[in-house]
């Protein structure tokens, strides 16, 4: 616990369920490449690729969806709504030969910033099982 609140501080998280870095993201306040937005999403390149595509898809106005672990019946079509984004953008990007999607969820799924997101990684062969 007291790991995942040093990383949360490091990604610029201010508390579980506060403000994040990526609600400045969403607000414009500090840049990102954006490689895709809509009235409910937003997609962009994670600043430390983990792959030669990687980007995040996250949600953009919903208060409180910071882990799917602790997503409400209200959240169900945006849920869809941003994985179907992420097979969208995975296309745009080229990811024709395949792609991971990943949520890191909670303290032992390694999640550092509490706004949630997907992961989208492609552009070599990936491996598994992860870490
Ligand atoms: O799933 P997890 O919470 O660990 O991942 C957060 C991700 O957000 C990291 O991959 C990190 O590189 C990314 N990030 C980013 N831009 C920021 C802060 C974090 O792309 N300004």
């Amino acid at each position: 616990e007291e790991t995942a609140a040093k990383e949360a501080a490091a990604s610029g998280a201010a508390s579980k369920g506060g403000p994040t870095i990526f609600d400045k993201i969403i607000s414009k306040q500090i840049p990102a490449t954006i490689i895709y937005e809509d009235d409910t999403s937003l997609a962009f390149r994670d600043i430390n690729p983990q792959a030669p595509v990687h980007f995040l898809v996250i949600p953009k106005h919903v208060d409180g969806l910071t882990q799917l672990s602790k997503s409400e019946p209200r959240h169900e079509q945006l849920l869809g709504h941003l994985l179907f984004i992420a097979g969208k953008v995975a296309k745009q990007e080229g990811l024709d030969q395949g792609f991971r999607v990943v949520i890191n969820d909670g303290a032992q799924g390694c999640q550092s910033v509490y706004h949630l997101h997907l992961h989208i990684m492609g552009g070599r062969q990936l491996t598994w099982p992860p870490g």
